[in-house]
């Protein structure tokens, strides 16, 4: 049996990977290959890269470091896990994988505005679709920015976006329907509101551009607000408790409410940042490793 099976190889699971292989434990790291950082054109908020650095860049250097120090890496999805005894089992296509513990760092996906594929990308290559004001609303400053969403979320974001710039639209899906309060805000703020959906977007020139009622709208960026799906299905079937929305609900050292299952990253409840990620994915790694120990000593 295994010390521990790491799901997901993003930067929660690639620093849990460097911290577990640096102990000198038996890991093993499985990833499906869609990490949101990998979407990160360049990341302008995350310390120790002034000028900046791409998602894969970043990726890239992580799992050069954890298979530096023996980090067995493979790149496949795990599609069940289960307790069992001593441990849990994974189940990757046929094959099943023991260990004493795991690490859940699956991550999450943003739901898409509804625009062509091709142009979702396009647009979010060139900063013109972005999905987190907390990383890059810097990089919006003064500009036109639109928040695609309606109700308290996306009001919120909206909100948060208007710190940036005084230039901000709410966009609804379909039909704005605010509570008076929530409109009283937006309207002190400024915030105009447009009802949808949106329709023929298109990049024109430095601008992203959309049909909505009442006529045609450009704007330099556009956030979704349109929630996430949380990965922590697996969890949840092995007997992890998450919230309403999906989230692991997890204690101050990472261990979910299922003995032996960590949670860290996205996946947890939280900030949805790298440095939080990786910040829990250290944590994890630590208690892992300690409650090891705690078994059995991890003596050489
Ligand atoms: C466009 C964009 C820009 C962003 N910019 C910034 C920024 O500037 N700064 C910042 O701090 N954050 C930024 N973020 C947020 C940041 O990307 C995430 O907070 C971070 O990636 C979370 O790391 P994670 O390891 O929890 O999840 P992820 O990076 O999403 O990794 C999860 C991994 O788990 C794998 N996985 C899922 N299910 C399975 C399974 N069943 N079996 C095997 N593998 C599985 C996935 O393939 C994926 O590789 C941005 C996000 C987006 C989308």
């Amino acid at each position: 049996m295994d010390d521990c099976i790491i799901i997901g190889g993003g930067p929660a699971g690639l620093t849990a990977a460097i911290y577990l292989s640096r102990y000198h434990l038996k890991i093993r790291l499985f990833d499906c290959g869609s990490s949101r950082a990998a979407l990160i054109p360049c990341t302008h908020n995350h310390a120790g890269y002034p000028e900046g650095v791409s998602g894969l860049d970043l990726l890239a250097a992580m799992r050069a470091q954890a298979e530096k120090y023996g980090t067995v890496r493979e790149a496949a999805k795990v599609t069940a896990l289960r307790t069992v005894d001593g441990g849990f089992a994974a189940q990757i296509g046929e094959r099943e994988v023991r260990a004493r513990s795991v690490l859940l760092a699956t991550g999450v996906v943003n739901h898409r505005p509804p625009m062509p594929d091709g142009l979702h990308d396009a647009a979010l290559a060139q900063g013109r679709i972005r999905y987190c004001p907390v990383c890059d609303g810097y990089e919006v400053t003064d500009k036109r920015v639109a928040v695609y969403g309606t109700g308290e979320h996306a009001a919120r974001e909206a909100l948060f976006v208007r710190s940036f710039t005084r230039d901000v639209t709410l966009i609804a899906p379909d039909a704005h329907d605010l509570p008076p309060a929530q409109q009283a805000e937006l309207d002190a703020a400024g915030i105009e509101r447009i009802d949808g959906p949106a329709r023929d977007w298109a990049i024109e020139g430095e601008e992203l551009t959309l049909s909505a009622a009442g006529g045609r709208f450009a704007f330099d960026s556009l956030y979704p607000a349109l929630g996430s799906h949380i990965r922590s299905e697996l969890a949840v079937q092995a007997g992890a408790r998450a919230d309403p929305s999906g989230c692991l609900e997890v204690d101050d050292h990472q261990r979910t409410s299922l003995a032996g299952l960590f949670a860290a990253g996205d996946v947890a409840k939280g900030l949805d940042q790298i440095s939080h990620a990786m910040g829990e994915a250290g944590v994890a790694a630590t208690t892992i490793r300690n409650m090891l120990n705690a078994e059995a000593p991890l003596w050489r």
